[in-house]
C-alpha cells in the first residue's frame, strides 16, 4: 500500500516535474520575445528620434571653403629685388642721341683747299663747304674732289655779296646762280646755303624758299687771328653737342689747326659729320639754323 502511494507520487512528481518543465520553457520564451520585441521598439524609437538627411525636413547646412593656392615660394634662394631697367644703348648713326659736331669752310675754293682736304682724308672726317659761285667756276676740281670724297657742299653766293645789300630777288638769283656753279662742277644739287658775314632777314629767306639757311654757333675766329693755337682752342674748346663750327677755306692755319682740333673734340667724346647729318631727317627749306639738336650727350 505505501509502495502503491508512493508509486504514485513519484508518477507524479514525475508528471509535475514534467508539467513544471513544460511551464519553465513556455515562460522563458515569452520572456526572450518580450525583450527582443523591446529592443526593436526601442531601437525603432532611437531611429526615429535622431536626425537624418533623409527624413529631416530642414535644408543640410552648406559650408562654402575657398581655396586658394598657396604661392610658389623659392624656398632655396631669397627672392632678390628686381634689377633697374638697362637703357638701349645709344645710336651712333643719330646726331639726336650722340653728341655730334659739324665742321664748316667758307669762301673757297682757294689754294689751300687740296692740303684741306688731304688733311680731311687723314683724319676721316666728313666736313661741309660754303663755296662762292665764282670761284667754283673758276676752279671747279677740290670741288669735284670733295664731293667725290663725301664732303656736304653748299652755296655762299656768288662773289660774297652781303645779301642784305641786294633785293631779295638778287639775293636769290644770286644764291641760285652759286648752286648751279657748283652742280655744274660736282654733279650735285644743294639747297644748302651761308649768307655771307651771316647776315640775312626774314624777307631774304622767305624769297629764297627753296634754301636752307645754315648759319653758325661757333666761331674759330681763324679769319682774325690767324693763330693756330687760338683756332685750335676755339675748335675744341666751344663746341656743345649739336654745334656748327665756323672755319674758312682760305686760311692756311686752318688747315694746320684741324689735327689738334679734330683730336681736341673726338678726346672729348664728340661725332664729327656733316651739317644734314646732324639732323635725323632731311633738312627742310625756308629756314635759318645755327646749330643741331642739343639732345646728343658726350660720351667721353
Ligand atoms: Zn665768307
Amino acid at each position: 500500500m505505501v509502495s502503491a502511494i508512493d508509486d504514485r507520487v513519484k508518477e507524479s512528481s514525475v508528471d509535475l516535474s514534467r508539467d513544471s518543465g513544460r511551464g519553465n520553457w513556455g515562460a522563458w520564451r515569452a520572456s526572450v520575445s518580450l525583450a527582443i520585441g523591446v529592443l526593436v521598439l526601442g531601437l525603432v524609437a532611437f531611429k526615429l528620434m535622431l536626425p537624418s538627411e533623409a527624413t529631416s525636413s530642414q535644408p543640410a547646412p552648406t559650408r562654402t571653403v575657398f581655396v586658394t593656392p598657396a604661392p610658389e615660394v623659392n624656398k632655396a634662394a631669397p627672392p632678390s629685388p628686381s634689377p633697374e631697367p638697362v637703357p638701349p644703348p645709344p645710336n651712333p648713326e643719330s646726331c639726336a642721341e650722340v653728341a655730334c659736331v659739324a665742321l664748316t669752310f667758307d669762301d673757297g675754293p682757294s689754294a689751300y683747299t687740296p692740303a684741306l682736304l688731304d688733311k680731311l682724308k687723314e683724319l676721316e672726317v666728313k666736313a661741309t663747304f660754303f663755296d662762292l659761285g665764282q670761284s667754283v667756276a673758276n676752279n671747279p676740281e677740290p670741288v669735284k674732289r670733295a664731293a667725290e670724297e663725301g664732303h656736304e657742299l653748299g652755296g655762299h653766293s656768288w662773289n660774297h655779296t652781303s645779301m642784305a645789300k641786294q633785293t631779295p630777288e638778287q639775293a636769290c638769283a644770286d644764291a641760285d646762280r652759286t648752286a648751279r656753279a657748283i652742280r655744274d662742277a660736282a654733279g650735285v644739287e644743294t639747297s644748302l646755303l651761308r649768307p655771307p658775314y651771316g647776315t640775312w632777314n626774314d624777307a631774304i629767306l622767305h624769297a629764297c624758299a627753296n634754301k636752307t639757311f645754315v648759319l653758325w654757333d661757333v666761331d674759330t675766329l681763324d679769319w682774325s687771328t690767324h693763330d693756330v693755337a687760338k683756332i685750335t682752342a676755339h675748335g675744341v674748346d666751344d663746341p656743345k653737342p649739336g654745334s656748327i663750327v665756323l672755319m674758312h677755306g682760305t686760311v692756311a692755319e686752318t688747315v694746320d689747326a684741324l689735327p689738334g682740333i679734330v683730336a681736341g673734340l673726338r678726346a672729348k667724346g664728340y661725332k664729327l659729320v656733316t651739317v644734314s647729318e646732324l639732323f635725323d631727317s632731311p633738312l627742310a627749306p625756308d629756314q635759318a639754323i645755327y646749330s643741331g639738336p642739343r639732345t646728343g650727350v658726350p660720351a667721353g
